[in-house]
């Protein structure tokens, strides 16, 4: 392809909208607009990685930082808006709302009779453990919720030192949303001061570590009111006991029991779908330096960069056009820098766009029967021999 045929338009400086170094140098090089919209060149890259993808596994040929596991591939950016629990010492990686992980269970007490005790504005966890001088731990958390699909009331258990999980509710009991006061009122529970003990008409459903935590605070479904010594089996059941607890940063991981960290991604594959936009990013995200692209020979939808500095005496512009055809015969794709425009700028281009091989056409080395060919990574020029310069590429590429 012929740069001017792309209408490529290189910029000096970072869009002032940019999040991230990878995105500034997309759109710097011309292949996305500052809307993050492909331009033409854009669309020749993420057709190209269409193309890799027929192979299989291909995302493994792009040497990037991927996280995966069997339904989905992950690159970690800082602006990315999904949230995942990943091991670093065994790799398991699930979105944070679904990962599992290793509960702590409290050591097991003597069950001890229930306590109706008078707790006057204590409607959060915090401020209940705080008037009872007792961890969070020691207090059971109530969610209530409503079924779309039949109206049927949800009553959910957690630990009050944990975050239930909604996905790993719906997972349990499918589509719910927030239950009205009306309807809290329906089944016997008191908003704020609610438990599970005494209810009508309600589908109970806990924490598979709320029967192994005996002596719990829990509302007494009465305004102001709490009991003490809930227990699990002994004041009330559940139709359903499953894990509800959204994993945190720390939490043990459930495969080898190191620490969870929690990193923000954006998704490159699920399974069999493939986000060629966000692969082009974690590309640039991954393979860039101070002057811009340095993708790497797999991923980059021009191998060579081509373009020839205008001479005095020789006419190098005839000889860049004959090389532009000899080495894409040879099958290497190539981007011919075909604009009069002065070295510096062509350079610098060349850098922004950042394919893995720039090959220049100037006067002096010309005359010799020699081009100047530049690895993308490496600082150094090398001249080689025009007639040896698709060899030279080739071997370069394998
Ligand atoms: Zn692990």
């Amino acid at each position: 392809m012929k740069y001017r045929d792309l209408q490529i338009q290189t910029q000096r400086e970072a869009p002032n909208n940019a999040r991230t170094e990878g995105f500034s140098f997309l759109v710097r090089a011309g292949y996305l607009t500052r809307e993050n919209v492909p331009t033409q060149l854009g669309e020749i890259a993420l057709n190209y990685l269409r193309y890799l993808s027929n192979a299989v596994d291909f995302v493994s040929y792009l040497s990037l930082p991927t996280i995966s596991n069997s339904n989905e591939i992950y690159f970690p950016i800082a602006s990315g808006s999904i949230e995942v629990a990943h091991c670093p010492a065994c790799k398991y990686t699930e979105r944070l709302e679904l990962a599992r992980f290793t509960k702590t269970t409290l050591p097991q007490e003597e069950q001890l009779p229930l306590e109706k005790v008078l707790t006057l504005d204590c409607n959060t966890i915090e401020s209940l453990a705080n008037f009872l001088g007792i961890p969070k731990e020691q207090t059971a958390k109530a969610l209530m919720y409503t079924r779309i699909s039949d109206g049927k009331f949800i009553f959910v258990v957690v630990r009050g030192d944990m975050q239930a999980s909604e996905a790993k509710l719906k997972a349990q009991v499918s589509e719910v949303r927030a239950a009205t006061a009306e309807e809290i009122l329906s089944v016997g529970a008191a908003a704020g001061y609610a438990s599970a003990i005494g209810l009508k008409e309600a589908l109970i459903v806990v924490d598979d570590l709320i029967p192994a935590s005996n002596n719990l605070v829990a509302g007494a479904n009465e305004s102001g009111w709490h009991l003490k010594n809930t227990n699990y089996g002994r004041d009330y059941s559940a139709e359903i006991v499953a894990d509800l607890i959204q994993a945190k940063a720390g939490d043990a991981c459930v495969e080898c029991g190191n620490p969870l960290s929690v990193l923000s991604v954006i998704v490159l594959a699920n399974n069999p779908e493939y986000n060629f936009e966000n692969i082009l990013l974690a590309l640039a995200e991954t393979h860039h330096d101070d002057k811009g692209l340095t993708l790497p020979h797999p991923a980059a939808p021009f191998d060579v960069y081509l373009m020839q500095v205008p001479g005095k005496e020789l006419d190098t512009r005839t000889k860049a056009e004959e090389l532009y055809s000899e080495l894409q015969h040879a099958g290497i794709s190539v981007l011919f820098d075909d604009r009069d425009e002065r070295a510096g700028v062509k350079f610098n281009d060349a850098d922004l766009i950042g394919c893995p091989v720039r090959v220049t056409v100037g006067e002096k080395a010309l005359k010799e029967g020699m081009v100047e060919l530049k690895l993308r990574k490496v600082k150094e020029n090398q001249l080689v021999a025009i007639e040896n310069i698709v060899e030279k590429t080739k071997s370069i590429l394998n």
